[in-house]
């Protein structure tokens, strides 16, 4: 009797799976797809994943070698992520070894077991925990401390580690101070059952409104079958109280509800609102977490304990025991499209999970994709509205401030400093959104023309004053800044251009006795200072909030009158077609931050293009009409979503070696492409990054059978042809970004 063959992918950028034979003494029958097999790889002994039993292979079977264990009796991965990442290594044509890694928690793909995990222990507070918060002067100087303790003290029950997280930041060593102190004690867990009661009993019932009702009935009819549901309602509107509604009907009904959410987005009070009325543990799967932690939480999905999972993007992954609804929060957001290796696109892939368990899938955004809208408006996904704020109040107004001709400090016109001086009169908040870190994009020598331009990219390096550094945003390159220019030696050396840093000092100038926050990746680099911004934002000791897309995101600031966009131009003429859809998106969420109902904001858009017409568009008649422009647009340019696109990228040292690849792939594709457009090969955007030059080829068809059906055969012939060794290639499927 010949034995099985065991298929593997293994974590290789090989794009195939490997043969081997099953390990000594093991009996075959017992082998289910998706248990994790060690095997010999080369001269490395690595961790694979089977994916099937094989009776034949194409290698002589003499030389096929064993593997060495099965490291699961039961599938690492339960059967319907198989099936959902068989779907998307096909659809994707990426290599399966890499796909089938991208779902394993780091710790799982080293090889180690998959035990479940404990129930977390509790922390409480102590009697002298309790004793120093009432003397007030023990915590005068460890505010994170108070904070902690007076956290611990609303909750009797004792709170998980976990759910401390968000309430201060490197939590874990605070808990630890307090726990020398015999402040905090851990305790261990009550049952199951009493921690569910206890944390329900907090819930507050809202009366929804009639478009909450609405669209919750709309779905909650229909959770045993297979439907996407696009969610469309500006900020405010209530979407997160929809989500959470569906989500207690799942969970009443023994099933699990996996939330994705932007890597931004997923925000302190987003993941408070989740524990406060979700009962039982909830799993949280985000990039911050350790590997430990993530494997814990991994494992909480998968055994069921977790009731609600909520990550970001590679959550689509996650394991679940009985799913049961699907969410994707701010469905049109650019990080849910992985932007190397395995470029899947996790809000795609959400419609093909739900599809595959039959269930249903809600994405819900102010300002939905292009894609998303037109497949509401074709009838695949049934369009969902909260057309008001709630609680009433209007939406802010847009207004467009005409800087053309103007005189502009630092970036900041005239009229935009009259009305921040207004709302600050008023002891109200204003906040400033300059999507450039930094103090200058560019440093510039008066005498001789000489820019601070990166030695590896085709981009400048950005002036970081205050570090005293020259970086670049590209490459990460980084270097001292030279008091005088490297070419001439003139001092005249000029910061060209805004960035956050140079707004800040400018109106520490301009407004000297109101505080200023900045938010950005600089500023909030150290651990816990997102969280000291934000509460000194909310108390009011910070007035005046500048910042990049951090502050664009997930947070609220019921304070803000005032929004001043203090450049709009970049994206109205980018290279990219998406250009203006992704200005009209980041406009309203950032016009979103602010105002409630007793005091409505304004947003002011500052750009020398007044007359651009989707701008136009937008103000005056809101996104659904900025949205019907834009799609007609698209559909006259024959553009995505009215076309289906492939993107083949390349890149190397040295820029004709990528571009003979991309020719000979061409000349390839050429006699097989029926239905398709070539476009290319073309240098990218920017041509030189991080020392390599990259090009593409791009590939259009207006039917996507077409498109996957060319695909799939050349593909096998690019890797056939053994390509160049010194070219990195990669597909990337409906691309959102060409450079
Ligand atoms: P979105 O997710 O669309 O921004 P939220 O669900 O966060 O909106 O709702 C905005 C605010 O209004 C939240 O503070 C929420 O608690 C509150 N809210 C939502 N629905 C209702 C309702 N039906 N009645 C009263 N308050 C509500
Ligand atoms: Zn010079
Ligand atoms: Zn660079």
């Amino acid at each position: 009797m010949t034995s099985p063959i065991l298929r593997i992918a293994v974590p290789s950028p090989l794009y195939q799976t490997f043969d081997y034979l099953p390990p000594p003494g093991c009996d075959p029958v017992t082998l289910q797809p998706g248990v994790r097999v060690r095997v010999p790889f080369g001269r490395r002994v690595i961790v694979g994943f089977l994916l099937e039993l094989g009776a034949d292979t194409t290698l002589d079977p003499a030389l096929l070698r064993p593997a060495e264990a099965v490291l699961d009796v039961e599938p690492a991965l339960p059967a319907d992520v198989l099936a959902l990442l068989n779907w998307a290594q096909r659809y994707y044509h990426h290599p399966p070894g890499e796909v089938f890694a991208t779902a394993l928690p780091v710790l799982l793909r080293q090889g180690e077991a998959a035990a479940p995990p404990r129930i977390p222990p509790l922390w409480r507070i102590t009697p002298a925990g309790c004793a120093a918060l009432a003397d007030r002067s023990a915590l005068r100087r460890a505010p994170a401390q108070r904070l902690l303790l007076e956290h611990l003290a609303q909750c009797p029950e004792g709170a998980e580690t976990e759910a401390l997280r968000p309430v201060v930041h490197a939590s874990t060593a605070i808990l630890r101070a307090l726990h020398d102190k015999g402040w905090v004690a851990l305790v261990a867990p009550p049952l199951h059952s009493e921690a569910v009661t206890a944390s329900a009993s907090l819930a507050q019932p809202l009366t929804l409104n009639a478009a909450q009702t609405t669209a919750i009935a709309a779905v909650a009819a229909e959770l045993d079958r297979f439907g996407v549901f696009l969610l469309e309602g500006i900020t405010g509107s209530g979407k997160t109280e929809v989500y959470l509604r569906l989500i207690e009907a799942v969970l009443a009904q023994g099933r699990q509800a996996l939330v994705l959410t932007p890597e931004i987005g997923l925000t302190p009070q987003l993941l408070a609102r989740f524990r406060e009325r979700l009962p039982g543990p909830l799993a949280v799967l985000h990039s911050g977490l350790s590997d430990r932690e993530r494997l814990n939480a991994w494992l909480l999905a998968r055994s069921g304990t977790a009731r609600a999972i909520i990550g970001t993007r590679s959550a689509i992954f996650a394991p679940l025991q009985s799913p049961g609804l699907l969410i994707v929060d701010e469905e049109h957001d650019a990080s849910f499209k992985q932007q190397d290796g395995f470029r899947y696109h996790a809000r795609d892939l959400a419609v093909v999970r739900a599809h595959q368990l039959g269930i249903p899938v809600v994405l819900g955004s102010a300002t939905p994709a292009l894609e998303s809208i037109n497949n509401a408006q074709s009838g695949r996904y049934r369009l969902l509205s909260l057309p008001e704020r709630v609680g009433g109040g209007s939406p802010p107004p847009i207004e467009i401030l005409d800087v053309r001709r103007q005189p502009l400090t630092e970036g900041l016109s005239l009229p935009l400093l009259a009305r921040m001086r207004l709302h600050l009169a008023r002891g109200e908040q204003v906040l400033l959104f300059l999507n450039r870190r930094g103090f200058a994009p560019v440093l510039f020598c008066h005498e001789c023309g000489w820019l601070s331009q990166c030695q590896h990219c085709d981009a400048r390096m950005t002036l970081h004053l205050r570090r005293q550094r020259l970086i670049c945003h590209h490459c990460g390159d980084d270097r001292a800044v030279d008091p005088a220019c490297p070419l001439c030696g003139s001092v005249d050396l000029r910061p060209i251009g805004q960035g956050t840093e140079r707004l800040e000092t400018a109106l520490r100038r301009e407004f000297p006795t109101v505080g200023i926050a900045r938010m950005d990746r600089d500023s909030t680099r150290r651990r816990g200072s997102l969280e000291t911004l934000l509460t000194e934002i909310h108390n009011g000791d910070r007035r005046l909030l500048i910042g990049t897309q951090m502050l664009a995101k997930g947070h609220h600031f019921p304070d803000v009158t005032l929004v001043g966009i203090i450049d709009a131009d970049q994206g109205l003429y980018g290279v990219d077609f998406r250009a203006s859809e992704r200005l009209a998106q980041l406009i309203l969420q950032v016009a979103g931050r602010a105002g409630r109902a007793d005091k409505p904001g304004t947003v002011l858009i500052q750009t020398h293009h007044p007359d651009h017409p989707l701008l136009h568009t937008l103000t005056s008649q809101g996104y659904p009409a900025f949205a019907a422009a834009a799609l007609a647009e698209r559909r006259e340019a024959l553009l995505p979503p009215f076309a289906y696109q492939a993107l083949l990228r390349a890149e190397a040292v040295d820029s004709e070696r990528a571009i003979a690849f991309l020719k000979a792939a061409r000349a390839l594709a050429e006699p097989i492409a029926d239905g398709l457009e070539l476009l290319g090969p073309a240098p990218a955007p920017m041509e030189r990054r991080a020392g390599r030059y990259r090009a593409h080829l791009l590939l259009q068809a207006a039917r996507r059978q077409d498109l996957h059906r060319f695909l799939d055969r050349w593909i096998d012939q690019l890797w056939a042809q053994r390509p160049d060794r010194a070219v990195r290639w990669a597909l990337d499927i409906d691309p959102i970004a060409l450079y």
